[in-house]
């Protein structure tokens, strides 16, 4: 990646984590769930709103660093508008970017997503980054129980 390129990500992600998008709680909301990284401190509770299988409103409440806030608040409006089956792709490729594995086959482009391509380079900041995804899926299954990135999450 070109120093300018990296640069530009950097900026997005900071511009993200200070002005969080969809920072907010859905009354009524059709799924949430609450996500702990106690790597790091970062806690994000999703909220999603469904209109018949598609993502109608996402958002987001919690407290962390820039990278969890920033991916939080991306992947907010990354799902929006999409069915449960593309927020599930997208959450695939954003695992596989993130964690420097190949990304699978097929599936929605990541678009802005892929700024968060240089955190497979820091390790200890994969759990940040994916947090707020780990969390949406456990939203989305309905799971009942609080999702921590200890339990073998990354
Ligand atoms: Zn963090």
């Amino acid at each position: 990646m070109s120093d300018d390129l990296r640069e530009l990500y950097q900026e997005v992600i900071l511009d993200h984590g200070r002005r969080p998008r969809n920072l907010r709680e859905i009354p009524g909301a059709d799924h949430r769930a609450e996500g702990y990284n106690p790597l790091c401190g970062d806690r994000a509770t999703i909220f999603v709103a469904l209109d018949g299988g598609v993502v109608k409103d996402a958002s987001f409440v919690g407290r962390g660093c820039s990278i969890s806030t920033a991916s939080a608040s991306m992947m907010t409006e990354a799902v929006k508008g999409r069915t449960l089956a593309e927020a599930e792709a997208l959450f695939e490729r954003f695992h596989a970017l993130v964690t420097g594995e190949p990304a699978p086959a097929g599936g929605p482009d990541l678009g802005k997503l892929a700024v968060f391509s240089g955190v497979s380079e820091f390790p200890a900041r994969v759990k940040c980054a994916s947090l707020a995804w780990h969390t949406l899926r456990a939203a989305l299954k309905g799971d009942a129980v609080p999702v921590t990135t200890e339990t073998g999450a990354e």
